[in-house]
């Protein structure tokens, strides 16, 4: 039932003579409709991690599969593919297009998906039904990012990877996001990976990864996530 398995990974950056090892032989398997939020000191290899699963980076060592599909194997052309329909991203700095309205900027997301969600729908489900024919510069932070949001769940993608979503917004702002990704991931069964410094939404999580220097340390499993407020 695994969406996800990775067994043993590694990547080195080589730049010149330094060598930086940022994952070591690194294994776990990802249910579909999991909730997991990695936690870990800047540098511990989180970002190279969840870019190895997202298709955006290749491993130097080991194996990840999607759905029992190699991914360490694949082509560039396979890897697209991957990026595109399988998997949604939402990263610290919400990169909207700023000459496109909210509506646009989810609606140019959904043109290259196979089986997209309707764009209204998702906008009202992140909060900003009334705020469609907004461009980005008339929107608050915390806007901007449900717009990317919204970019991310309106292809409906399998696994949604959340590089540090709150890392600009405020703390409640920032709270508030975490718990729309964890709706997101329940009333669809959808599978979603956060990492942010904001372990208190640790106790939402199915579980919890532990990074340190490369390394999962440990994992936290939470039989009874605390369901959003
Ligand atoms: P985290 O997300 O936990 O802050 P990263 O995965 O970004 O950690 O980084 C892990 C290690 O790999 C760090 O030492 C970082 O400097 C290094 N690193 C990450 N990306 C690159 C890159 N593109 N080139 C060289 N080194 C990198
Ligand atoms: P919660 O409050 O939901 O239990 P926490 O962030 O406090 O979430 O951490 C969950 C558990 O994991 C706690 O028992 C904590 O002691 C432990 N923990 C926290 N950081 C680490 C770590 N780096 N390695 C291993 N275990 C950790």
């Amino acid at each position: 039932n695994a969406i996800i398995r990775v067994k043993g990974i590694s990547k080195v950056y080589q730049m010149g003579e330094v060598r930086v090892e940022a994952l070591k032989e690194v294994s776990f398997e990802i249910n579909q409709g999991e909730f997991i939020v990695v936690l870990g000191p800047s540098g511990s290899g989180k970002s190279t991690m969840m870019n190895l699963i997202g298709g955006m980076d290749t491993v130097s060592s080991g194996e990840v599969y999607y759905k029992g599909q190699p991914l360490h194997q694949a082509t560039e052309k396979v890897l697209t593919e991957y990026r595109r329909h399988a998997v949604g991203f939402v990263f610290q700095f919400y990169n909207l297009m700023p000459n496109l309205t909210a509506y646009e900027n989810v609606q140019m997301a959904v043109q290259i998906a196979k089986d997209p969600l309707n764009v209204k729908e998702v906008l009202a489900q992140v909060g900003l039904a009334d705020r469609a024919d907004h461009f980005p510069a008339q929107l608050s932070g915390g806007q901007q990012q449900r717009v990317a949001v919204a970019r991310a769940i309106a292809k409906n993608p399998d696994l949604l990877l959340c590089d540090e979503p709150t890392g600009a917004l405020d703390f409640a702002t920032g709270v508030q996001m975490l718990k729309l990704l964890k709706e997101f991931s329940v009333q669809y069964k959808k599978t979603v990976m956060i990492i942010t410094h904001n372990a208190g939404i640790a106790e939402m999580a199915d579980r919890v990864f532990y990074m340190k220097d490369g390394r999962l340390e440990n994992i936290t499993v939470h039989p009874h996530p605390v369901p959003p407020e």
